[in-house]
């Protein structure tokens, strides 16, 4: 039972379907958290860490990401884009691409640290709480539409 490995065998589909898939990694809109743009980068082997990643896949990984990283911040609204794994809730280790939008931190104040800056782990965490969303309520045009216009470009 592992949501990244039924999404790999095709026994799951994500939002909108996968964007990129090669030999290595696949990459795909978060499935529960309408947050247009939130991808997942993943290697297609199961795998739990980021030390069980051959070197292949930390290149491919990383490249991917940087590619992701680059179109989304030509997104309109998005000011920064967050990566980071953590594993808790899935264990097929999984790269979070996030766009940070320019309303996250007003419509989140209480992101904000007590030196007044914004603290990233807590917006994403707040976001992810926040927008979590049943599989039907991801089908959202703006979520769909990036995803195709992703799709487009991160294989280029
Ligand atoms: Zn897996």
């Amino acid at each position: 039972m592992c949501l990244t490995c039924d999404i790999v065998n095709g026994k799951a589909a994500p939002v909108g379907g996968v964007i990129y898939r090669d030999g290595l990694v696949v990459v795909h809109h978060c499935v529960d958290v309408s947050v247009p743009g939130y991808l997942i980068a993943s290697p297609l082997r199961h795998v739990e860490g980021f030390g069980d990643l051959t070197a292949g896949e930390i290149e491919r990984l990383g490249a991917m990401a940087k590619k992701a990283v680059n179109l989304l911040k030509g997104v309109e609204g998005v000011k920064k884009v967050y990566i980071a794994n953590f594993g808790e809730e899935t264990a097929h280790f999984h790269l979070h691409i996030f766009p940070r939008y320019d309303w996250m931190p007003v419509c989140h104040p209480e992101a904000t640290n007590a030196c007044g800056r914004l603290d990233g782990p807590r917006l994403l965490s707040i976001c992810r709480e926040e927008y979590r969303a049943a599989r039907e309520a991801m089908n959202q045009p703006e979520i769909l539409e990036l995803v195709a216009h992703l799709r487009g470009r991160l294989g280029e």
